[in-house]
């Protein structure tokens, strides 16, 4: 017998299947991971065909070593997904494979019952003095950088990220800066449950209707919906009950979240229902538990998953439901290789495996609804909160106004009003704020000069600390103390502007003092579970007002809740993307829909400077149709997707000849290319040289050359050949296509 096998390799050159001889007395089967001999080295593979006969001459014939396991890690329906998704993606099947199992599965040793761990000995300021210090910035640098926030890594992780690390890691921990420990693994994360069988509510009107259109497609061949419901209409509700009917019917389910961290109440009503039949799959998992995890769901001991986008490539076998709650989300969007929407994957597995798709989501991308709209999904619909609690009130806050008459500090008169009622009767209050640090930029008055990154072409956020204040890059994460002086013209008057999360709190303080705040942003949430403590205390009523960025708007259902103020709008709505209304009405929609969950009634304050702007308005009065349609006609009459795709050919290099000269002969061959091939060319719109909003970025010069097209039959043969102009590369540069990016920036 002979099989075909795809050797993990992720390079054009070894991108198809090679032969290989089974030995006698080995039986394998498609999917199984097997270890061959590869030139002069042995690799690991995946087998995907086991044949009878074989076109390969015998002497150049080699034999399987051996199965790395006694099992498929990859099931049937995975490994098509995998074919699927490299031919979409234009790369190595290689690499989507490598999706379809724990990273730390690959090479070997995540079986070993202890693994060996580095962390951080010292305070994080002295580690960062030590990374300054070091002037090659090489390995000992890296390490560092991937250990800086405490937490534990697995050598394997780090030698992932880092080659060979282990000489390194000894020096390091000989200079006292890192900790090296052999760690038993826990084999189940949590502790034991079992499925508690609770039945959960007596659904509404609105949530049994919904669950009526669902129920026939898990009993029958699947079906595909997108669930709009608004905020607190209990669509999670309506997933918890279809699990229940998917597991009765002998199948698997998959829920997906955009971010597990930020959905704890979710993971945990699933857990109280489902107990241990649920596993729950996140980035803080250890490599031994992620293995555990992902053994349990292929044995078929977990029937539910939880998780992430990574979560859809989970091995279920018999699926019966997807869930993409807040399908809106751009996290399912997968930017970096290989490039993939997590809804489309679902959507593809789904129509493979006969299961059922259910986006949701209080505001739906532009993407879905118009799907929908054309019949790609059945289309259902919650306008009521549950036990018919209004949604809340809003108000527009004139901020304009408020300079006039004087206010000059980031709270209008109303929010702080309403923020002295709410804190006065007890209740609890959520505060958004688009930007953390304290002031967003740092300028000379004299000469307008203002402080940038060295290693990027962006202002740096100045932000308080424990002891002084600190200017902080937030791409790259470079610190430098504020200069006294202006470094251009020496001038004295260096001021402070815009505001971010810790200006907002210290107005809070101002305004309550002795209530208690926690805030929520990307500074207070570094360390292991800081994301989980904070929203403990509000939880528990420790904290009475949340501060946050965006991170706070997603999911959260907080009874006590009355009052949800934006405190700057206008960050969101004023973003250079065709995207940025579209995220700018799904931000406030979703973080207003925090306020009235409970008994009390919900207020919101909208503070903005763009009080007429349409997409303020249609947030207010929280009106999705509204919104849809005015934003679809926007982005027909403009040509933007889904009319259109957008993409670009990103250049970067450290060098800047290097980027301008390699975006140029880049611009020259697409321009060669779409000359020779005229189907390509009457349906491109742009193909633009150009240099990026920011055109420097963690030491990078960059460029790009933008392309928008019309979605045709030929875009996936012009993407194509336009991926294969990036892998080929340029001189001194890197080159990444990207095809609808999350940002173009
Ligand atoms: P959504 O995700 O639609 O914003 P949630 O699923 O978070 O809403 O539900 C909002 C709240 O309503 C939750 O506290 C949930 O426990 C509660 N809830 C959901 N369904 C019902 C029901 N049928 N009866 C009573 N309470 C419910
Ligand atoms: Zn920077």
């Amino acid at each position: 017998m002979y099989c075909r096998v795809i050797v993990d390799i992720v390079h054009e050159n070894v991108a198809k299947p090679f032969t290989y001889l089974i030995p006698e007395g080995m039986t394998l089967t498609e999917g199984q991971r097997v270890s061959v001999p590869f030139g002069a080295r042995e690799k690991e593979g995946i087998v995907t065909e086991v044949t009878e006969t074989c076109d390969v001459a015998p002497e150049k014939l080699r034999s399987v070593s051996c199965p790395l396991e006694d099992y498929a890690a990859v099931p049937p329906e995975l490994m098509a997904l995998a074919e699927e998704m490299a031919i979409r993606a234009h790369c190595p099947m290689a690499e989507t494979l490598r999706l379809m199992m724990p990273a730390q599965m690959r090479g070997g040793r995540v079986r070993a019952k202890t693994l060996c761990t580095a962390q951080l000995a010292v305070a994080e300021s002295e580690a960062r003095a030590a990374m300054d210090a070091d002037r090659r910035k090489g390995k000992r640098f890296q390490l560092l950088e991937l250990l800086i926030s405490g937490e534990a890594m697995t050598v394997r992780e780090l030698a992932e990220k880092v080659r060979d690390p282990r000489d390194a890691l000894k020096k390091l921990a000989q200079d006292g800066l890192i900790r090296m420990s052999e760690e038993e693994m826990l084999r189940t994360p949590e502790g034991a449950f079992s499925d508690t069988g609770d039945p959960g509510y007596e659904l509404t009107a609105g949530q049994q209707e919904a669950l009526e259109e669902i129920m026939p497609s898990l009993q029958g061949k699947g079906g595909r919906f997108l669930l709009h419901g608004v905020t607190g209409s209990g669509k999670t509700e309506v997933f918890m009950k279809a699990v229940r009917e998917t597991l009765t019917l002998g199948k698997c389910a998959i829920i997906l979240v955009p971010e597990i961290a930020l959905t704890p109440q979710m993971v945990s009503w699933f857990r109280g229902r489902f107990g241990t039949a649920a596993a729950v799959i996140h980035s803080r998992l250890s490599a031994g538990e992620r293995y555990d995890e992902w053994r349990r769901i292929r044995r078929g001991e977990a029937r539910v998953v939880i998780g992430a986008r990574s979560a859809v490539f989970s091995p279920v076998e018999k699926l019966g439901l997807i869930v993409v709650d807040e399908e809106h989300e751009s996290t399912y969007l997968n930017d970096r290789h290989p490039q993939y929407d997590t809804r489309d994957v679902a959507a593809s597995r789904c129509r493979r495996e006969n299961a059922t798709l259910i986006l949701a989501s209080a505001t739906p991308s532009i993407l879905s609804f118009a799907r929908a709209r054309r019949g790609d999904y059945v289309l259902l619909e919650m306008p009521k909160r549950v036990n018919d609690r209004p949604l809340p009130e809003v108000e527009i806050a004139d901020m304009r106004k408020e300079l006039e008459s004087g206010n000059r500090t980031v709270l209008s008169n109303a929010l702080r009003a309403a923020l002295k009622e709410c804190a006065g009767k007890g209740d609890q209050a959520i505060l958004l704020m688009n930007r953390r640090g304290y002031n967003s930029f740092v300028s000379c008055r004299s000469c307008g000069y203002v402080v940038k990154c060295p290693n990027c072409d962006i202002s740096m956020t100045y932000h308080l600390g424990d002891t002084d204040g600190k200017l902080r890059c937030h791409y790259c994460g470079k610190e430098t103390p504020p200069p006294a002086v202006c470094p251009e013209c020496g001038g004295h008057y260096i001021r402070y502007f815009g505001a971010g999360t810790q200006k907002v709190e210290e107005e809070v303080r101002k305004l309550l003092p002795g209530v208690p705040t926690v805030r929520m942003d990307y500074d207070t949430t570094g360390t292991k579970d800081g994301h989980g403590k904070i929203l403990e205390e509000f939880r528990s009523g420790r904290a009475r007002i949340l501060i946050g960025t965006q991170m706070i708007a997603k999911g959260l259902d907080f009874p006590q809740v009355t009052l949800v103020g934006v405190v700057a709008a206008d960050l969101a709505l004023n973003l250079p993307d065709y995207r940025s209304r579209e995220r700018a009405f799904q931000l406030f929609t979703q973080v207003a829909g925090r306020a009235g969950r409970g008994r009390q009634s919900g207020r919101v304050i909208i503070q903005t400077y763009l009080p007429n702007d349409p997409v303020i308005g249609f947030a207010a009065r929280q009106d999705y149709r509204a919104f849809f349609e005015s934003e679809f006609r926007r982005r027909r009459n403009g040509l933007y997707p889904p009319f259109t795709v957008l993409a670009r050919l990103l250049i970067e290099s450290s060098r800047e000849e290097a980027a301008v000269r390699a975006a140029e002969n880049l611009e020259e061959k697409v321009r060669g290319m779409t000359a020779a091939h005229p189907e390509w060319q009457r349906k491109l719109l742009t193909l633009l040289k150009d240099t990026p909003s920011v055109k420097y970025l963690k030491s990078k010069h960059r460029r790009h050359i933008l392309i928008k097209a019309l979605v045709s039959s030929e875009t996936d043969e012009f993407f194509g050949a336009l991926t294969e102009i990036a892998a080929e590369g340029a001189e001194g540069a890197e080159i990444f296509f990207e095809v609808n990016p999350t940002t173009m920036m």
